[in-house]
């Protein structure tokens, strides 16, 4: 196979973290074999070259930015395959926290006096702007769930995300409940595919991959209740990764 049938791709950030870009790179060095059967023509954090010929976007970072909008289009129309990469780009992951306070008092607030010189929008998953054909979810992402979804992207089929909830695997891994011993967890509305990562160490979901598919939240906030977390902290706990999620099931539409 020459470098010229490789498929190409690029990976792009917007705002975030790049702890899941790190988290690419981090596969890349592990799973090595990936760079055999694909060019990659475009990564900031590891290569200066900057191709603009790529079929398979993968984008970190959530659309903060009334400018960011041009050049996920162009991205969009470069690409036939856009991947949302991370909570950030999935579910504007914590920078949607600020969408609960007005946008210019939070441009005030970071800015200053200076407010006015600096491009700010709500914070909102890429999905809100352009089309977006499948997502990777978790914050980070998690590096097999990587390497499986560019295997199957090279088998012309789109990542298989679980839409199930984290307990499942927490019990297929025939862990304790943390709620058991006094403690909480998102487990059971949100999505796995992470292995039960966090229970696993003892530690309660945070819900970084995002709500399943129809969650019970009035079961679940009973469920933190019966365990005395007291209503502000159950709010506070599903915003932390959900509030985009929450917000959009409360409101009719998106505003801007
Ligand atoms: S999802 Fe998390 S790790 Fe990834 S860019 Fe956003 S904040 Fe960073
Ligand atoms: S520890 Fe969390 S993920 Fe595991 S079973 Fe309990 S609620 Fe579910
Ligand atoms: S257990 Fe929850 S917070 Fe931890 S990695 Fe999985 S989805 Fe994210």
């Amino acid at each position: 196979m020459t470098s010229l049938s490789k498929p190409k791709i690029a990976f792009f950030d917007f705002a975030g973290c790049e702890g899941c870009q790190l988290t690419v790179i981090d596969a890349l060095q592990t799973d090595i074999d990936l760079l055999n059967v694909v060019e990659i023509v475009q990564f900031r954090e590891a290569m200066s070259e900057k191709g603009d010929d790529y079929t398979i976007a993968f984008i970190e970072g959530s659309y903060t930015r009334f400018s960011d909008k041009e050049r996920l289009i162009a991205i969009r129309d470069q690409a036939e395959i856009v991947i949302a990469l991370g909570a950030c780009a999935h579910l504007s992951g914590i920078n949607a926290i600020r969408n609960l306070q007005s946008t210019a008092e939070v441009r005030r607030y970071v800015y200053g006096d200076h407010a006015e010189h600096f491009d700010v929008s709500l914070a909102k998953p890429i999905s809100a702007v352009i089309h977006v054909d499948a997502f990777i979810p978790g914050c980070p992402i998690d590096r097999q769930e990587f390497v499986r979804a560019v295997k199957a992207l090279l088998q012309g089929n789109l990542p298989d995300i679980p839409d199930y909830p984290v307990c499942v695997e927490c019990k297929l891994k025939e862990n304790s409940c943390l709620f058991w011993y006094g403690k909480t967890c998102q487990g059971p509305i949100t999505r796995a595919g992470c292995g039960a990562l966090c229970p696993s160490l003892g530690t309660g979901c945070v819900g970084c991959r995002g709500l399943i598919p129809s969650p019970n939240i009035s079961s679940f906030k009973q469920l933190m209740s019966e365990h005395g977390t007291s209503e502000a902290g159950i709010e506070a706990k599903l915003k932390l990764f959900m509030t985009h999620e929450i917000l959009k099931s409360e409101a009719s539409g998106d505003g801007n």
